[in-house]
């Protein structure tokens, strides 16, 4: 007999180790279900800590500090011009951030007995799988959670490979710091990942097939941003495509719309597809839908009994937080209790200088849907915290159902804006009232005040 002859029973096989799959896992262990996870790279983390939310954020926090160096010679304190090493920032980035969060989400598995076989996972009918690769073996479950997660689109009609030419992954190594770079896509991850090379040193060009950045979001929230990439970009080209990618001895050369220009590198970031083929799910009942989306219910079962399925494989918003709460809640599904994604809002977070976070309805949706809606805004020009920081910059709102006073979105801009949205997410899934936020005493000097504040101009 041959290792992959080998079957094992469990109660639950999860494929994928992400922040989706490992919620569910580590819920499912809680709840007494014997549990494994199948993950191609034989860890827990998934794209969130290995090329995606992690790495990035530390690369961000390092533009945060050169932004903040150079900030700081409005104030009289100059540390002369900063001398970047590559190699110490890309070790502190893969071991000391995501090496120690790797080590620990292994630790809490062993802590609660759950298993992680490495290799593909690959279903052969709707309660067995078998797995390829290092451990191959063959699986029986009652239940699985596909948690496979998504994947960098690549750009469409571009057919050409070059080391030159980077998705999110790659441009996460910081292979260099190129002296020019082209990104595609100027949504979440081409202003991140664009920011952090503009501040290491690189000459930015965004190019942008809609008509604005960030598309979706609300303007007033986008234009601060906007303003402090014109500052620090070469440039910004909206409603442009890139019409050809092509090889020369001195780069890639790029036709954006009627003009050609070389670039070092080239960073694709046109959005993300799900991990959805490949896992013979035509083995299984499961429905994928036309995007490639797995189908499920509030509580992740598919359209087969014994399969179900979290996070980005299962649509958008393509957000780590999203499928962690959608792990827990499959997890307790699983187990028989009444759990459901019944959240009102999926809070989102561009950490980008200055940050941009929303949650619950945007004025666009409103508008959109001819929903009728108070606006309040505070503008942190007001602000004595924003002062202190020298970030006037920045923008708090909340929009209000104008028959009951209740908070139904809240959007803000500016530094700090990841953390506060936690008050608005709390706010809205909560149904509390503008009245609440106003009421409740807010800590001064901060920037948690502008909530408060906003509210405040609705009691007037
Ligand atoms: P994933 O994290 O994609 O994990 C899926 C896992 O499944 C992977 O380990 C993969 O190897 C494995 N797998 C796939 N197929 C198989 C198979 N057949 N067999 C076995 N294993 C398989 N989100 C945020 O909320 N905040 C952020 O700041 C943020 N920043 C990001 C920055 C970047 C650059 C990128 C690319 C993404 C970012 N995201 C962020 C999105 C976030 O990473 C995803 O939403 C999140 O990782 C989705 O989790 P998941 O569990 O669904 O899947
Ligand atoms: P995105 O959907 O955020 O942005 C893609 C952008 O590319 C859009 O503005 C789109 O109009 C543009 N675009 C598409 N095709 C184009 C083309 N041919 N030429 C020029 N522009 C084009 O996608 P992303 O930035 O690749 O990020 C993928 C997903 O990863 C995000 O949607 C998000 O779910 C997740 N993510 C989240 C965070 C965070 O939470 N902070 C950070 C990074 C990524």
């Amino acid at each position: 007999m041959v290792m992959g002859d080998l079957v094992r029973e469990v109660d639950v096989a999860v494929v994928g180790g992400g922040p989706g799959g490992y919620s569910a896992a580590f819920r499912c262990a809680e709840l007494g279900l014997e549990t494994v996870v199948i993950d191609a790279g034989k860890r827990l983390g998934g794209a969130c800590l290995f090329e995606g939310c992690i790495p990035s954020k530390a690369l961000l926090h390092v533009a945060a500090v050169l932004g903040e160096a150079e900030r700081a010679k409005e104030f009289g304190v100059d540390f002369g011009e900063p001398r970047i090493s590559l190699d110490p920032l890309r070790k502190w980035k893969s071991e000391r951030v995501v090496g120690k969060l790797a080590r620990g989400l292994a630790s809490v598995a062993r802590g609660k007995s759950v298993e992680v076989v490495g290799g593909r996972a690959v279903f052969e009918e709707t309660r067995g799988l078998r797995v390829e690769g290092d451990e191959p073996q063959k699986i029986r479950f009652k239940h699985a959670i596909v948690a496979t997660g998504s994947r960098p689109s690549p750009l469409p009609g571009v057919t050409l490979t070059s080391e030159r030419l980077m998705d999110s992954t790659a441009a996460l190594e910081v292979p260099d710091v190129p002296a020019r770079l082209l990104v595609i896509g100027g949504g979440y991850i081409g202003l991140e990942l664009g920011q952090v090379y503009a501040a290491l040193g690189s000459e930015v060009t965004l190019v942008e097939m809609l008509d604005g950045l960030l598309p979706g979001v609300d303007r007033d929230l986008v234009q601060p941003l906007v303003r402090r990439c014109e500052r620090t970009f070469k440039s910004i080209r909206l409603s442009t495509r890139v019409t050809g990618l092509r090889e020369r001895p001195g780069g890639i050369e790029a036709g954006l719309g009627d003009e050609v220009a070389t670039f070092d590198r080239v960073l694709v970031a046109v959005g993300r597809r799900p991990n959805s083929e490949a896992l013979g799910l035509d083995a299984t009942r499961v429905r994928v839908g036309d995007r490639g989306f797995v189908e499920i219910d509030a509580r992740g079962r598919t359209a087969d009994p014994h399969v179900w399925a979290v996070g980005d494989v299962t649509g958008e918003p393509m957000l780590a937080h999203r499928a962690m709460r959608q792990g827990k809640v499959t997890a307790e599904a699983i187990a028989g209790k009444p759990s459901a994604f019944d959240n009102v809002v999926v809070p989102a977070v561009v950490f980008t200088d200055p940050e941009v976070a929303w949650c619950g309805l945007t004025e666009r949706q409103a508008e959109a849907a001819g929903r009728a809606v108070k606006v309040a805004k505070f503008q942190w020009a007001a602000s004595g915290r924003a002062a202190t920081l020298g970030r006037a910059d920045g923008l708090t709102k909340l929009l209000v159902d104008p028959e009951n006073g209740r908070v139904l979105g809240v959007g803000i801009v500016g530094p700090g804006a990841g953390e506060l949205i936690a008050e608005g997410a709390l706010a809205v899934e909560n149904a509390l009232l503008a009245e609440d936020l106003a009421l409740t005493i807010h800590t001064h000097p901060t920037l948690s005040e502008t909530l408060m504040e906003a509210a405040e101009t609705l009691l007037q």
